[in-house]
């Protein structure tokens, strides 16, 4: 046997890139198995944007090392285009003591673990986000290093011109490395790892992993910057951030249903509260609606770590996949080489649901 094992990994995303890249790095042969294309899923759809402000250790510690990543991606990734990485910052906010009190927690958390988020009160809110009308706001959470990547599919496809990506669909993955592909050939890996995102419970059909339907509203390009940070507001279901072509992308937080029927409720309530806190905003038309899917756990956290004999899976990331896929990256791939296992991997593995071990993240967005 050799020293390295060959490792098939399914699902060209953002995920499953990351950890064959990282495998590679550590000496793996590493065969990505894709049943469309690079970023096909998820990672296609996604707007880049990449944050350290989490409520739970695991998120904070994983988000922290992938920011560092991040941050070194264009030479790393051997990318000759700048992926446009800016911090513009962001800044949620709190409109009452309860939900003030809950960002208090989270900061403190970060700060201890190296995140360097604050508290602001609602006069520096509003000088951090000219325009924002502070009169219903008791305060905010603000990260400077947050932010967006102006080109996120571009390091995708960077992830992917590193990896051997065959265009071949899984259809069953066994014990002992067996995986079977849709032509009816068998391959045998000595390990496999599952990243194909909402999709994964078809070859796992054990995991708590189902899809949610997600929705963004998109203007048309504006020349003026109107939205520097990116704004959340939980209570009033709110996300707000001018990408850097111009384009306004807005969400309402709660959107759930059948956009053909909701669509119109969906926009009522972005544009109420736009003006609540953003007036500036108010005349511009949100004509794009643009959907995707999240792979959802019961915890809205990721499943990680090996789930059978020689399978491993990363999937379930709950809306943050794109941010966290280096650092997951790595975890797995030392997981799969036998070179460590993360502390991670004892807080979101499989097992946690059925032992009563949930770790719901309050940060969601
Ligand atoms: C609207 C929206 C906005 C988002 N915004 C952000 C954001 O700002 N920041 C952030 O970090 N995250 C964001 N996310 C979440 C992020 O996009 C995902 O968590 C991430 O892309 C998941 O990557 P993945 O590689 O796990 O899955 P995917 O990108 O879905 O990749 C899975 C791949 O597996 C392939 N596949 C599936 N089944 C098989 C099979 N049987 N055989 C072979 N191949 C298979 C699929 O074709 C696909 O290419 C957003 C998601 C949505 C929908």
């Amino acid at each position: 046997m050799r020293a390295r094992p060959d490792v098939v990994v399914v699902g060209a995303g953002i995920v499953g890139l990351s950890i064959a890249y990282h495998l590679a790095r550590r000496g793996a042969s590493v065969t990505v198995l894709e049943r469309s294309g690079i970023g096909a899923g998820a990672s296609g759809v996604q707007p880049g944007g990449v944050r350290q402000q989490w409520g739970t250790r695991v998120n904070c510690l994983l988000a922290r090392e992938s920011m560092r990543f991040w941050a070194d991606a264009g030479e790393l990734l051997q990318m000759r285009l700048d992926p446009g990485f800016r911090s513009c910052g962001y800044l949620f906010l709190a409109h009452s003591g309860k939900a003030l009190l809950r960002l208090q927690d989270n900061v403190s958390l970060q700060n201890e673990l190296g995140i360097p988020s604050r508290i602001v009160a609602p006069l520096e809110a509003a000088e951090l986000v000219p325009g924002l009308d502070t009169a219903g706001v008791v305060g905010g959470a603000w990260g400077d290093q947050d932010g967006y990547f102006d080109r996120p599919h571009s390091l995708v496809e960077a992830f992917g011109a590193l990896a051997d990506v065959q265009i071949a669909e899984v259809v069953g993955v066994g014990d002992e490395g067996v995986v079977r592909l849709a032509q009816g050939a068998e391959l045998r890996a000595d390990a496999v790892v599952v990243a194909a995102g909402v999709d994964t419970p078809r070859l796992l059909p054990e995991l708590p992993i189902r899809p949610e339907a997600r929705y963004l509203f998109l203007s048309d390009p504006i020349r003026e910057r109107l939205l520097e940070p990116l704004i959340v507001s939980p209570e009033r279901s709110l996300a707000a951030k001018q990408l850097a072509d111009g384009r306004l992308l807005a969400s309402d937080l709660g959107a759930l249903g059948d956009p053909e029927t909701k669509q119109a409720v969906w926009r009522a309530n972005v544009r109420s509260a736009v003006e609540e806190l953003l007036p500036q905003l108010v005349f511009v038309a949100l004509p794009t609606l643009l959907a995707g899917t999240y792979d959802v756990t019961p915890d809205h956290q990721a499943i990680l770590g090996r789930v059978r004999e020689r399978v491993w899976v990363a999937a379930g990331f709950s809306g943050r996949g794109f941010m966290l896929a280096p650092a997951v990256g790595r975890v797995i791939a030392e997981s799969v080489l036998g070179d460590r296992e993360d502390p991670v991997l004892s807080v979101l593995d499989a097992g946690r649901f059925a032992e009563g071990r949930a770790v719901p993240e309050p940060q969601v967005v």
